[in-house]
């Protein structure tokens, strides 16, 4: 059966115009034949959350390089990027967080956490390069890709990168999911290989709306011009550094919400697996001119739904 699904003609995301635009899978676990059957050209987002969750204690380097060994060999020479560990008093770890604070989503999460438990840190960048050696050597290794998550200054940024680097790890990334990081792009991607937008976060932090409170839904929307405004800086900023800008989070599933984030210079985008049909034919029939002219006309629209129904129009001219 998985032959089958590595044989089908799939065809590469890709513009009218031929600009390709690899679609990728976001996967919250190294189970990968779905995300292959449905035709990902890899993964732009490993949650690596399921290995830490529930447990006493972190799991060890040869826990951690079994689950990336597994990963990187389902995507034999493709990109997988991978999102170091995420957690914060929202989704607590005994051995991480304190799981008192007041405003979760604004405490101590994400690459904050790991920092000030850099032993964490260290030892999943060594999991990360050993599983990255050992499916090379057996023939099989990806494009090893390495993200931190909840980045919010350059300083930050450059602390990630050069840990990294100790590790051997050659593309070191961050996330672009906190307003201030999307606004200094052009400064955090002179020190960063790529950036990867978490569209979710960004929309709950720019709109001060938590992201899991059903009474302020209704804000958790990234049509939202603001939200657009920031992609494009980060749009902007990839162009000028000639860098890549990935988006990984639940907007770039959206069939003409993808068309739009290409038009804000977006250069890959990556979404679960059962989405990545309708979003390869949305960008099939549309050219760049097409997806820069839906974006120029989301971006002066006033709200979400209104930028929504100006991409709509702009794109189907
Ligand atoms: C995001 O915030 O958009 C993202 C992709 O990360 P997560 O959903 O895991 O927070
Ligand atoms: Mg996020």
């Amino acid at each position: 059966e998985r032959e089958d699904a590595a044989s089908a003609p799939l065809t590469l995301g890709a513009l009218a115009d031929g600009t390709p635009i690899p679609l990728l899978a976001n996967l919250g676990s190294p189970d990968a034949a779905q995300a292959v059957a449905l035709g990902a050209e890899g993964v732009g987002l490993f949650r690596t959350e399921f290995l830490f969750l529930g447990q006493q204690t972190a799991p060890t380097i040869t826990q951690q390089r079994a689950a990336y060994e597994k990963l990187l060999g389902a995507f034999p020479g493709k990109k997988v990027v991978v999102r170091v560990l995420d957690a914060g008093a929202d989704k607590p770890l005994a051995f991480l967080n304190d799981a008192h604070e007041e405003n979760p989503a604004l405490g101590l999460r994400g690459l904050r956490a790991l920092r000030a438990s850099e032993d964490i840190l260290r030892e999943q960048l060594t999991a990360l390069a050993e599983a990255d050696a050992a499916t090379r050597a057996a023939g099989g290794g990806a494009d090893l890709w390495v993200m931190a998550p909840m980045v919010s200054t350059v300083s930050e940024t450059e602390y990630f990168v050069s840990i990294a680097r100790e590790y051997g790890i050659r593309t070191a990334g961050v996330m672009v999911e906190v307003p201030s990081s999307a606004l200094l792009a052009d400064r955090i991607l002179a020190h960063a290989d790529f950036a990867s937008i978490g569209t979710n976060d960004l929309t709950q932090y720019t709109l001060a709306a938590d992201r899991l409170l059903g009474s302020v839904a209704a804000f958790q929307d990234p049509w939202h011009p603001a939200v657009l405004r920031l992609v494009r800086e980060v749009g902007d900023a990839g162009r000028r550094t000639g860098k890549p800008v990935g988006i990984c989070g639940e907007a770039a599933a959206d069939p003409l919400l993808a068309v739009v984030l290409v038009g804000l210079g977006a250069t890959s985008l990556s979404m679960a697996p059962t989405a990545l049909a309708d979003v390869r034919a949305s960008l099939a029939a549309t050219t760049l001119d097409d997806a820069r002219r839906a974006a120029e006309a989301a971006l002066t629209a006033e709200d979400a739904a209104s930028a929504r129904h100006a991409a709509e129009s702009a794109a189907t001219r």
